[in-house]
């Protein structure tokens, strides 16, 4: 998993080690030198020899709680002194050239250009405030201001579609699948009712994909293999009512999920996203997942935009990971929505699904 990138990277710290120019700077500063100020507690009395009943002794032990709490808060005084001490940093003048081949090295892995640019600029941010610690090499400083980057970037928040579930009370909880033909929405929701039932969870699929009878009996294969029910139309049918109709089935058997696939569409494709934005104005789905290919790199990230700008996500599965030397979607497509991605694709059994984290992928990436 993201071959290409790792070699890139590593590329690009080798270089980025050689080229990178450090300064020394010797500044004078202020620093603040605590003054202890020791005080005879003169009103001490003697200790009493009178042997103290518990209730007594409780009260000391409080009282002299309280006094410890004081002395704690008491502010202590502080002075100012001069201290030289020396500085070491990058150069911003080789930082320049040195983040440019960073830029180069993430866009050719299929990193949105405005993620690239967020990481480079964040990296370079990192790199001029912090000082090089003592023995720290540049590469070794470039390596963790960028790691930093991109856990920044990954950072938008978590959705527990589990928990979510569990919290739901008073009918099913409404799954809506959305993304492009191919992206391997249909092979997903089969991973999902695995993934589910093996909670404990009880799932329906909703064959939502009405535009296509490949799409319809394929949904089908997985029921079957899964031994999940389906609720299905003829080719043609109104998308909105078949989903519909399986919450409502869902409802009246006490099934926990509706797992609904869609239509794959592009978001130039007019009809069939008035049609998606039907589905969800009429199904008010409690959560709705982005599938995209992570082959597609960057246009995975651009369609989750659009899909989210059109009828909202929650959250992304990024689907054929284990074929993805790039990396480029996993990188931009939570900064590009604003919204987590919960899960990797990784093969094309129904087991190959696994749950994603920012700190794994940073791993990944670094490792
Ligand atoms: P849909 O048109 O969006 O419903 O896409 P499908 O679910 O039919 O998947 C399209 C193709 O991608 C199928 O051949 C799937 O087996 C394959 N596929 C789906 N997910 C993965 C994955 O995570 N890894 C790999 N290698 N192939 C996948």
């Amino acid at each position: 998993m993201f071959g290409n990138l790792k070699k890139k990277l590593k590329g690009f710290f080798d270089k980025a080690g050689k080229e990178a120019e450090t300064e020394e700077v010797e500044e004078e500063v202020l620093v603040e030198e605590e003054i202890e100020e020791i005080k005879e507690d003169t009103k001490k009395k003697p200790k009493e020899k009178k042997k103290k009943s518990k209730k007594d002794a409780e009260e000391e032990v409080e009282e002299e709680k309280k006094t410890e709490d004081s002395k704690a808060e008491k502010p202590r005084k502080k002075r100012s002194i001069l201290k030289k001490i020396t500085r070491r940093h990058i150069s911003e003048k080789s930082l320049d050239s040195i983040l440019w081949e960073l830029e180069l090295a993430l866009l050719e892995n299929d990193v949105a250009k405005e993620v690239t640019e967020r990481i480079t600029e964040d990296t370079k941010e990192r790199l001029l405030e912090t000082d090089l610690k003592k023995g720290e090499t540049a590469e070794k400083a470039i390596t963790s201001a960028l790691k930093a980057a991109i856990e920044n970037t990954l950072e938008v928040g978590d959705l527990d579609i589990i928990e979510k579930i569990r919290e739901k009370e008073g009918g099913p909880t409404l799954i809506l699948f959305v993304g492009f033909n191919g992206s391997g929405k249909t092979m997903t929701i089969g991973k999902f009712a695995q993934v589910l039932q093996n909670k404990g969870i009880s799932v329906l699929m909703a064959a939502g994909d009405t535009f296509r009878a490949a799409a319809i009996e394929q949904l089908d294969v997985h029921a079957k293999a899964l031994k999940v029910p389906i609720v299905k139309q003829q080719r043609g049918s109104d998308a909105a009512a078949v989903i519909y109709d399986a919450v409502e089935h869902a409802k009246a058997k006490g099934i926990d999920v509706v797992l609904g696939d869609t239509a794959g569409r592009s978001h130039a494709d007019l009809n069939l996203m008035d049609e998606l934005k039907k589905v969800v104005r009429v199904n008010n789905p409690d959560i709705t997942i982005f599938v995209g290919d992570s082959l597609t790199g960057n246009d995975a990230a651009e369609q989750a935009k659009s899909f989210n700008e059109a009828v909202g996500i929650d959250a992304s599965v990024l689907t054929k990971a284990d074929c993805d030397v790039k990396g480029g979607a996993c990188i931009s497509i939570s900064h590009m929505t604003e919204k987590p991605i919960i899960y990797l694709g990784t093969g094309q059994g129904y087991e190959d699904i696994e749950e994603f984290n920012p700190d794994w992928l940073v791993e990944k990436v670094f490792e």
